[in-house]
């Protein structure tokens, strides 16, 4: 009974799933999604497994960036940075110098709402959150360099897509996509196994111990996409703590655009566009001033 139970609901949610694939997308004739705005968040980056990482630095620029960007020029290390539109107008030469630098510029929306329904009944409103990021980023990028976008807090809906796919210019995007590494702060035992910057500035971790959790991480998946954001104090020297060791152990890192499983993001495929979410991990968090 219970078995039967579940077959059914399963089904049920199967089509569910069919249904809002395909809304508003265009498709091919077998059904498949072709490139651009994706309606579901891109989660695999195919990158876990590979000893390959891909940095990425969040709601920047300000400026405790050019200690970010310092410490990537240290160990000779090209990143992506997913800008904040609003912290771009105030910070315009820091975010020339990323450009400037080598490292791919992102779309992270003009003010980091949660992109609730409030979006998909004024498609305006969402549209410019895009169109003004893309403004201030498109001139400091080269012609060959892919757009990305990444949602605020990975909050998206599938009537997005549609809305953005519409527009001659967004419609050019990849996305949006999530992370691997870098979304919880996990303890066990007493040791970080996992990090999150801005939990770990928030408890008053230091950027030695945080840094553990990152690498803990980083070595348990053996590469992935690492979310990270760009504009505390500690920033700086969290990347200063967590490359070189990475580097030593021989990981290659590379930008978004580097990263050949989104490649089929870009142009029309005939692969299966989305894969499955990876289930969140979270613990109690338990915070001691020793942490191993
Ligand atoms: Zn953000």
């Amino acid at each position: 009974m219970g078995f039967m139970r579940l077959s059914i609901f399963s089904l049920i949610a199967a089509a569910i799933v069919c249904v809002a694939a395909n809304a508003g997308e265009p498709t091919t004739a077998a059904g498949m999604q072709l490139a651009w705005f994706q309606s579901r968040t891109i989660f695999h980056s195919g990158l876990r497994g590979t000893h390959t990482i891909a940095l990425t630095f969040d709601d920047g620029p300000n400026a405790y960036t050019g200690a970010v960007l310092d410490a990537l020029k240290a160990n000779n290390v090209k990143a992506t940075f997913f800008i904040v539109g609003k912290m771009a107008k105030a910070h315009p030469e820091m975010l020339a110098r990323i450009a400037a630098e080598g490292h791919l510029l992102g779309n992270h929306s003009a003010t980091h709402p949660e992109l609730t329904s409030k979006f998909d009944d004024d498609p305006n409103l969402l549209i410019q959150q895009l169109r003004e990021v893309n403004n201030e980023i498109a001139p400091l990028m080269k012609q060959s360099d892919v757009l990305f976008f990444r949602a605020p807090y990975g909050y998206w809906r599938s009537a997005h897509a549609a809305i953005l796919n519409a527009d001659p210019i967004l419609r050019n995007y990849t996305g949006p996509v999530y992370w691997d590494i870098g979304g919880d702060m996990i303890l066990h035992d007493g040791y970080v196994m996992s990090s999150a910057d801005w939990s770990c500035w928030k408890h008053k971790l230091s950027a030695h111990v945080c840094a553990k959790g990152y690498l803990r991480e980083i070595r348990r998946n053996d590469g992935g996409v690492v979310l990270m954001h760009c504009i505390h104090k500690e920033s700086g020297d969290l990347v200063a703590e967590v490359v070189p060791p990475l580097l030593q152990e021989g990981y290659k890192f590379i930008r978004l655009d580097q990263d050949p499983e989104y490649k089929q993001y870009e142009t029309p495929t005939t692969t299966p566009a989305v894969a499955a979410a990876a289930p969140l991990q979270s613990a109690p968090i338990v915070f001691a001033q020793a942490l191993k």
